[in-house]
């Protein structure tokens, strides 16, 4: 019997390669029809042998493109009308835009043969792509996703590119921005003042100048990086001294997963990460000894890789005759990236001595994506390129909430149904080019989902940046979401969880509700709301921000508070190493409660032992003090924890720090080690919070722990106290799709205000 169906297919299934997979296994099938993509997504009908009709709807969903997503399909009966053949008809624009835009994606193995065969005719095209991969996110304007809203609607394709657009049984049929050396995009190599550099290849010329020392600006998916060779001390010093960043690592780039091999262990895991299509930079062990420049990663233990993503760095990689180059985001610390030729001249001067520039244009800022791999998982530290626009996707239908996140690591989050798009990295929104950014993203979210968001969510601190932007906005409602409360629901929501659990929230600084700086918090939440049954005690922050800054602030904060002026003669070294006059302002700061707010946070925790035990004094970059005592635990097999005291107050308790640091102080006193202490405190931070989730099973019969905040992007601190809740029974949640710390903050506080008590 003949019958035919219309199919509608939701997801990620334009511009990754679905229309020719339909075509072929329709044809395969011996099936009429037509397929077309449409705003919603795309639209099949296929008419043919009720059997084969049946083989087609069982086989669609099975074996997609490697890059296509479905997240539903809806069929419907038609009548027949006896056409014999299958035709791909032209996108039509509908009325929602329900369609999910691609991220961009690695360049795949079959282009990567042909860019290195000099047979064929893209032979080092530096713009190959296919329906494989290539740009997406990064080179679109507007949806549905065709050539003429990307930025290669200014390239027409030449006759070979053409046939091979429209040839159905071809690799790059419909591929959007398929081009070649005649007729698409090209790079040049400028100098400082933005004028060409004479050379046969540029490519080849700018490989040159890195194996020289220089550091050249690179224009690539999402924005410019700034490139030096990473082996030699001198060119990443001084890229060091122009961007004027001290000591935060720089992820480098090497050829292929063997040349990673030099300087880092590798497992089957960390190699998969790396050959992912997605290409994060991923943080690896270094290898001892190894060839990258100290500079790279002063004092840490990872070294943040990744392979070539682009045709482009391909090239480049393969030209030059170093072993791996720093990738930077070309921009000064904490801007956003840049993206245009003329704007990387400016912006960048001074930065470059070269610049590798092309004219396809960005249309969207996009950083790399940065993951680590802990506890089985690859945890995302910063979800940009590779992942977005990709949605979380939700347990239930939530109604449109635009969400602004936090002030550093800011991500927006725009939620359409049982969709959560979180944006791209934003980044710190201290500067005014991140302000424009921010505003960008929001707009760009809005107009490819075609949402208007009917509330907005942000975060209660009223100095931060998002939250006076979310405050100015009129005619819509807004809810202020606290920021541990944010957090607890991002890791839920992730994980599909509903009701109630026991949420463990560790950061460096959130608003609290009490007007203190909140950070060490145990919470009983749900998605409506939260009790907040255990924290950190109270201590002063001298000087407020600077404590931030000066680690060494928060140890005299702690020891003034429980020895009184005493400590100023313990015989340990860092004591020692104070400077007299500076302690006494702070001191009196501290009596007197001038500038120094009152905190609980873990992060200052982490600051003080850090600062104590001689890791570090100041900080150059964010949580640097927190990562670096991380970094010094030394293996052992001794299982000693320091001790917290549980206080209670009210129906919770407070987590009093004294008798930490009383054995700490000993311990000093008798000269052990900074890496056996630092094992020591984290023991006690997996036994107090382990203790604490007992005790409050106790008391509620909840047996969920969600775990967030940007403390958990400790390793130790995650392994542990994941096992160690485990081996209590507990049913533990964590981050890994959404990062744990700011980046993810804007997911919760979405789906906070999505159910706020009305
Ligand atoms: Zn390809
Ligand atoms: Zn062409």
């Amino acid at each position: 019997m003949e019958v035919r169906k219309g199919i509608e297919v939701f997801g990620i299934v334009q511009g990754v390669g679905f229309r020719p997979y339909v075509y072929r296994l329709a044809s395969q099938l011996h099936l009429s029809g037509l397929i077309t993509n449409t705003a919603t997504g795309v639209s099949i009908e296929v008419e043919g042998s009720s059997e084969a009709v049946e083989a087609f709807l069982a086989r669609l969903p099975v074996e997609l493109p490697p890059l296509a997503h479905i997240t539903e399909v809806a069929v419907r009966d038609l009548p027949c009308d006896h056409h014999r053949e299958f035709r791909i008809l032209a996108s039509r624009a509908g009325e929602e835009r329900r369609a999910l835009i691609s991220p961009d994606v690695a360049v795949c193995r079959d282009c990567r043969r042909e860019l290195f065969d000099p047979t064929d005719r893209r032979y080092r095209y530096p713009f190959i792509n296919c329906t494989n991969c290539g740009p997406r996110f990064t080179i679109v304007r507007d949806i549905p996703y065709d050539r003429a809203r990307t930025s290669m609607a200014t390239f027409r394709m030449c006759p070979a590119c053409q046939r091979e657009y429209d040839d159905p049984a071809n690799r790059r049929f419909h591929a959007q921005p398929n081009a070649c050396g005649e007729c698409g995009p090209h790079v040049e190599l400028w100098d400082t003042l933005g004028q060409r550099v004479a050379a046969s290849d540029p490519i080849t010329e700018a490989a040159a100048r890195l194996e020289a020392g220089a550091i050249v600006a690179v224009k690539g998916l999402g924005g410019f990086h700034l490139a030096a060779d990473a082996t030699n001390q001198a060119a990443v010093d001084r890229l060091r001294e122009r961007k004027r960043r001290v000591g935060k690592p720089f992820a480098i780039m090497a050829r292929d997963v063997e040349s990673i091999e030099q300087f880092c262990h590798l497992d089957e895991f960390g190699r998969a990460l790396l050959l992912s299509p997605e290409r994060p930079v991923v943080l690896l062990p270094k290898r001892h000894p190894h060839p990258i420049a100290e500079s790279v990663a002063p004092l840490i233990r990872d070294l943040g890789v990744f392979l070539p993503y682009t045709p482009l760095h391909h090239l480049l990689l393969a030209d030059g005759g170093f072993l791996a180059l720093v990738m930077t985001s070309g921009n000064l610390s904490e801007e956003p990236i840049a993206i245009d030729n003329q704007e990387a001249v400016t912006r960048l001067a001074g930065l470059a001595d070269f610049f590798l520039v092309h004219n396809r244009d960005i249309l969207l800022r996009c950083d790399d994506s940065v993951v680590r791999p802990t506890a089985g998982q690859a945890r995302q530290w910063r979800r940009s390129r590779g992942y977005v626009p990709v949605p979380v996707f939700l347990r239930d239908e939530l109604p449109p909430v635009l969400a602004v996140g936090g002030e550093l690591k800011n991500t927006v989050c725009l939620i359409k149904g049982r969709h959560a798009f979180l944006s791209q990295h934003i980044g710190d929104l201290e500067n005014l080019e991140a302000y424009r950014f921010f505003e960008e993203a929001v707009q760009h979210l809005k107009r490819i989902l075609e949402v208007e968001p009917q509330l907005l969510a942000y975060d209660l601190h009223p100095d931060y940046f998002a939250t006076r932007w979310a405050l100015a906005q009129t005619g819509i409602e807004r809810v202020g979401v606290q920021h541990h409360h944010a957090h607890i629901a991002s890791c839920m929501a992730e994980n599909h969880l509903e009701g109630k659990v026991i949420g463990l929230a560790l950061d460096g600084t959130g608003y609290g509700t009490d007007g203190n700086i909140w950070g060490g918090e145990v919470l009983l939440a749900d998605y409506a709301g939260f009790e907040r049954a255990a924290h950190f005690a109270y201590v002063r922050m001298p000087g407020g921000a600077a404590a931030i800054q000066e680690p060494w602030r928060m140890a005299v904060s702690y020891l003034a508070e429980y020895f009184g002026e005493a400590f100023l003669d313990f015989r340990i070294p860092f004591v020692a190493q104070l400077d007299r006059r500076r302690v006494e302002v702070l001191l009196r700061m501290i009596e007197r409660g001038v500038n120094s707010p009152l905190t609980s946070s873990c992060g200052r925790l982490f600051d003080a032992v850090a600062a104590l035990v001689g890791v570090r004094q100041r900080v150059t970059y964010e949580a640097q003090a927190a990562i670096e005592l991380e970094m010094a635990i030394e293996a052992s097999d001794e299982d000693v924890a320091y001790p917290f005291a549980l206080v209670p107050e009210g129906r919770g308790w407070l987590i009093d720090t004294r008798p930490l640091f009383e054995v700490l102080v000993a311990d000093l006193r008798e000269g052990l080690a900074a890496g056996a202490i630092s094992r020591r405190f984290h023991n006690g931070l997996v036994e107090v919070f382990t203790r604490l989730a007992s005790l409050l099973r106790e008391r509620t019969r909840l047996n969920r722990v969600c775990l967030s905040g940007g403390t958990f992007q400790n390793a130790y601190l995650l392994e542990q106290l994941c096992a160690r809740l485990g081996t209590n029974g507990f049913e533990v949640f964590t981050q890994a799709e959404v990062p744990a710390g700011d980046g993810g903050l804007s997911l919760g506080q979405a789906v906070v205000a999505a159910h706020r008590p009305k």
